[in-house]
Order: C-alpha cells, then structure tokens, then sequence
C-alpha cells in the first residue's frame, strides 16, 4: 500500500529506508508508537509486514480517548444528565462507553449533546444559549490543551460565564517515565509523539534516553516520516546511543511552541490523574487554576468523584500499555468490532483495536 500511495520519488526514499532498516535489524528491537495517530498510520499504510519479523512495534498510550478512566466517563455523564446543561464534546467521545451508558444514548433520552468541532464552538453556544450552561469536554493530551487554555481566557475576558471546561486532559512525560520502569513491558526505544513535542519540545523527554536509556525519535505521520523514525532508532543503537532525536523537524523544535506553552502554564496546573487500566500516575493531569475557577466545571457543579471499573473482559487498559497486542484480547473481533466496540480501544477512531481491526494487523 505504501508503494501504490506515494509518488515515484517517494517509493523510492521508502526502499532506500527499509533497505536500511533491514540491515540493521539484525537482532531483536521492540519500538513502542506512543500516539494513536502513529497507532493508524502504522496500520493503514502496513508498515508492520513491511518490517523485519526482528522490529516488533508496540501501541502505546496515546489515544487520548482511550487513556480517560471509567470514573471520568461516568463523571461527565453525569455531569451531561442535568437539566440546562448543554455538554459540547467533540464526536469521538460519542460512542465511549460509561458504566451504564454513553453520550449517544444520554441523547436518546433527552440530554442536550452537542458535537463542537473546536473550543470557539463550544464559546458560540454559550454565547447563543445564555440562558443555559454549556459544558466542554476537555480529552487530549498537550497538542489540544493550548486551545482549551484560550477558550478559557475568552471567556474570562468576555465574563461569558455559562460556559466551563471539564478537564480530563492528561500530559505525556509522566506516563513514559512510568513505562520506562515497568517490568513487564520490555520496550527498546520509542517513537515519540511528534504533536505533543511540537508543543513540549525535547526538554520533558530528554530523561527517557538520559536515565532509562531508551531513545526516542520525534515522528511524524507520514509512512516515510515512520520508517525514517524507525531507521533513526536502529541507527542509535548501531552506533551505541541513546538520545532523544527529531525526525519531524517541519513541525517539532526542540525548544517546542512557547506561546502554546505559556498559555497551558497560564490556565492549568499539574495534578494527579487516573488513567485507564494505569490508574493514578501523580502530576500527570492538569487541572484548571483558581484563577478560572467560575470556569472549571469540576467546582461550578461540585461534581463528586467515581470510581473508575473496567469493562468486563476488556484488555484496553493492557493494550494501551503495550503489554498485549489487541488481537491478544479475546473479545477482538469476536464480541467487539468496529460496528459493536465494547471498549474505547475499539470506539476511538485513533483506539489500536479500531485501527488493527480496520486494517488487520499482523501481531
Ligand atoms: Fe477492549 Fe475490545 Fe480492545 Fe478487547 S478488543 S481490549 S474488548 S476494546
């Protein structure tokens, strides 16, 4: 597929890269694809069965849909269940499943759902609806809190003060350190998130390759910004290094975006969050300051907290860390395909059960 999709030019630059990666895959090499961007286009463009059987790619936790627990679910849930709450989500989180049900179905019985392709969205209903409260569900990792923080600062300039966020956003660094030093997962290097670091920089991740010693490349999304990642790893270790390098250098700077980061710093302060099948990983959240606290929809509804319960059978939270391949999970496209997921690993678009059931992986 790789071949029929690209040009000439690029047909060859993929060869010359998998001729190189074939070369240095002499011994065994598990590389992990932090983000579920990279999760899809590993398996839309078949690079897995491109590889050498020695280059084993792992899925890991960055589809921000599938890392939000249970008891956030259920939380925003109900939260979306009161009478003259508008919730604005973005359309991923539709179809996740709660404990008892899922947005789609709250809609079915009345609540006020509405899919919002931006923050701006979410701020023209608020300002269209005064009469009502409109809710944000802020999902994401780095790449999509900046645009949060703004929506946050507009509406504390403009005193629009019906809207508020439900922040469930979650950062990167802390979950990789957790990976770094999880026994069962035996992970070479990583293929580094190439949004979230075009926010963050190289900084936060530069303790991965300096004390754990598991390099790192900044990748794109691309199948050849995917094999270039993945023959810069082999490179590292050929040569006996370990470093944090930047293959998406278009996009990702090593100092980040310090506009981006200012607003995040600004409006959201680090606190501890649970993550599916992880659970708690300490300052790996970021809740909103005091400062907008007639915009944190936490406070503004004195929302309690739930506890977070697994699907039953579902192996998400293992997936997610990478421990076992989605076809591992014996619901995988038996009781759980795309047309019926059972958990969000199969319901995000950017989930590895979606993208290996829509393409079928080889594990
Ligand atoms: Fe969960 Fe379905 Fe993935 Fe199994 S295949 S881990 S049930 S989402």
């Amino acid at each position: 597929m790789l071949m029929k999709r690209g040009s000439r030019e690029s047909a060859a630059k993929a060869g010359i890269l998998l001729a190189e990666i074939e070369s240095l895959a002499q011994s065994p090499f598990t590389i992990m694809e932090v983000c579920g961007t990279h999760t899809v286009a590993i398996a839309k463009n078949a690079i897995r069965e491109l590889l050498p059987k020695s280059i084993r790619l792992v899925s890991g936790p960055g589809c921000p849909v599938c890392v939000t627990s249970n008891g956030d679910i259920d939380r925003y849930l109900y939260l979306a269940a009161q009478k003259n709450v508008i919730t604005a989500t973005f359309g991923d989180m539709i179809r996740v499943p709660g404990t008892e049900k899922n947005l789609q179905e709250l809609r079915a019985e009345g609540g006020d759902i509405r899919v919002v392709y931006s923050t701006q969205d979410a701020l023209e209903l608020a300002r269209q609806n005064p009469d009502k409260e409109v809710v944000f569900l802020g999902i994401g990792f780095e790449t999509t809190v900046p645009t949060v923080a703004v929506s946050l600062e507009i509406a504390k300039r403009e005193a629009i003060k019906n809207y508020s966020v439900l922040s469930m956003h979650k950062v990167v660094p802390p979950v990789l350190k957790l990976l770094a030093e999880d026994e069962q997962l035996l992970v070479d290097a990583f293929l580094d998130p190439g949004h979230v670091c075009s926010i963050i920089g190289i900084e936060p991740i530069k303790f991965m390759a300096k004390d754990y010693g598991k390099p790192g490349v900044v990748t794109g999304f691309e199948a050849l910004d995917i094999l270039e990642g993945i023959a810069m790893l082999l490179r590292q270790r050929a040569e006996g290094r370990s470093d944090i390098e930047i293959q998406y250098q278009r996009v990702a700077k090593p100092e980040g975006n310090p506009q981006a980061k200012m607003f995040i710093e600004r409006v959201f302060e680090r606190i501890d969050a649970s993550w599916r099948g992880i659970g708690i990983i300490p300052q790996s959240g970021l809740g909103i300051r005091a400062d907008y606290s007639p915009w944190d929809a936490a406070r503004k509804f004195s929302l309690p907290v739930f506890q977070s319960r697994e699907t039953p059978g579902c192996r998400c939270g293992d997936v997610l860390r990478g421990v076992i391949y989605p076809t591992q999970c014996p619901l995988f496209a038996k009781h759980c395909t795309s047309m019926k997921p059972i958990g969000p690993c199969m319901v995000s678009t950017e989930g590895s059960c979606a993208a290996y059931h829509r393409y079928a992986q080889r594990s």
